[in-house]
């Protein structure tokens, strides 16, 4: 199942659109470059499957 979340750039501060796939687990870490300033972000993805919500939070690596 793919859900789409949203997580806010560290660098720019600008709102990433990203679909997240819930077979990877629904506690997963990987990092994703920024739409907007192709900057990398440490994502730390944390789905709840009753919800069907993704909380995301993003750090600089
Ligand atoms: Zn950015």
């Amino acid at each position: 199942m793919e859900l789409e979340a949203t997580f806010v750039c560290a660098y720019c501060f600008q709102v990433n659109t990203i679909m997240v796939d819930s077979t990877g687990g629904v506690d997963q870490e990987y990092v994703e470059d920024c739409q907007v300033c192709c900057r990398p972000n440490q994502l730390r993805i944390t789905i709840d499957e009753e919800l069907e919500t993704v909380d995301v939070s993003t750090e600089a690596p």
